[in-house]
């Protein structure tokens, strides 16, 4: 049905997609690139954080997945941040890592860590399934997240089919082996995401302690590509953004 998309305007194309997602998910919120970055603006906004000069007060840190598909939107491209991306969206740097963050701040009374963390996937809107997505010049569909489908897999071993001394098998070593393994790639992605989002807070409270920081936002957003037959010819998608559970506001008193 997207096949009329070519005809239609980029908005109504975004407000179909948002709808199904939304359909699908038993009414979440679902943002377009724009309104995402919107959103956090206004969510920083409203607790006096900024990013931008000349009253910058805070350092941005991003979680994504290095996979060739994942774009960060528009409008967060001209905000320097600490890029924190690893296969899967899933962050394994531990206190030292994020320490980075406290040591890169600009001077001043303020100083706030915000950590966009972006796990993704793929989105198929014609057959309403997560997990896959056709990737450029590829004549079928693959996984999306893949290292999520190599993780899952990777239960079944116990680790044993990843190499060792590499990032996925530490981050199965840290992460996975004690997320919930679901069957639905949705479902897999926010497990492995929830036990993710419990380290880092932890960390990152550690962190703002040791340093005498103001204090952290933990913003997680689940990124989902979206494609439908025409799409999946050409390789493109349609990026939308669901904001998910375990968002964390930290302000240190003690400061
Ligand atoms: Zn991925």
């Amino acid at each position: 049905m997207f096949l009329q998309k070519y005809v239609k305007g980029k908005e109504e194309l975004y407000a179909e997609i948002k709808e199904k997602i939304k359909q699908k998910l038993n009414g979440r919120t679902v943002y377009t690139p724009y309104e995402f970055v919107s959103n956090l603006r206004l969510t920083l906004s409203q607790k006096d954080i900024e990013l931008n000069s000349p009253h910058q007060n805070a350092i941005l840190g991003i979680i994504s997945c290095r996979d060739e598909v994942v774009k960060i939107p528009e409008g967060l491209r001209n905000i320097l941040y600490v890029n924190f991306s690893y296969f899967g969206s899933l962050y394994v740097g531990g206190k030292e890592g994020l320490e980075v963050l406290a040591h890169h701040l600009p001077e001043g009374t303020d100083k706030w860590v915000v950590l966009l963390h972006l796990p993704h996937i793929g989105y198929d809107i014609e057959n309403e399934t997560f997990g896959y997505i056709r990737r450029k010049g590829q004549q079928s569909n693959s996984y999306c997240c893949g290292a999520h489908a190599l993780l899952k897999e990777s239960r079944k071993t116990g680790g044993k089919n990843l190499n060792p001394h590499t990032e996925l098998h530490v981050i199965y070593q840290v992460i996975a082996n004690k997320a919930k393994v679901k069957d639905d790639p949705y479902e897999w992605t926010r497990s492995l995401y929830k036990e993710n989002a419990l380290y880092l807070t932890e960390t990152l409270i550690e962190v703002v302690k040791e340093n005498a920081l103001t204090g952290f936002f933990y913003l997680p957003y689940l990124q989902v590509h979206v494609q439908d037959k025409s799409m999946k010819e050409e390789g493109t998608h349609y990026d939308v953004f669901i904001p998910l559970e375990f968002r964390f506001f930290y302000q240190n008193d003690q400061r």
